[in-house]
């Protein structure tokens, strides 16, 4: 199947990593929104909320829940939003999570920065 995050689960196609298990992968967004704009994806093909197993779901939310944790710690934000699109909404078909931060003011961190703060802790 010709599925992107399909490949990047795979380690076909490079992404920036900060978590991994058997059954996930989180990395950072191409195109954030805010710095740390975090996508959490299953290593397993499923296209949406409506096809996602149960237990992949739990366990993507253990993860997302892990990951807000550090974020919170690591980067100085002001809010975080958990996003999961579907249909219209959806850009890319394999299900996945954003977690979107927000802050008071813009910071400056670069990707690399992000990158090796989350990664190290999470
Ligand atoms: P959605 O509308 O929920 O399907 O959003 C898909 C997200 O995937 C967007 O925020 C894109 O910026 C992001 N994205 C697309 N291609 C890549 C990629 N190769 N690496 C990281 N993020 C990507
Ligand atoms: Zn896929």
């Amino acid at each position: 199947m010709n599925c992107l995050f399909c490949k990047i689960a795979s380690h076909e196609l490079d992404a920036h990593i900060i978590y991994e298990d058997d059954l996930v992968l989180a990395f950072l967004d191409i195109n954030p929104i805010s710095p740390g704009h975090t996508l959490i994806i299953p290593k397993a093909h499923f296209l949406d909320l409506a096809a996602i197993d149960q237990p992949t779901l739990d366990h993507l939310m253990m993860v997302a829940k892990k990951i807000n944790i550090v974020i919170k710690e690591k980067l100085n934000i002001n809010g975080l939003r958990l996003v999961q699109n579907n249909g219209f909404f959806q850009e890319v078909p394999h299900f996945h999570l954003h977690l979107i931060p927000h802050y008071q003011e813009k910071p400056t961190y670069s990707l690399e920065q992000i990158k090796s703060l989350l990664k190290q802790s999470i």
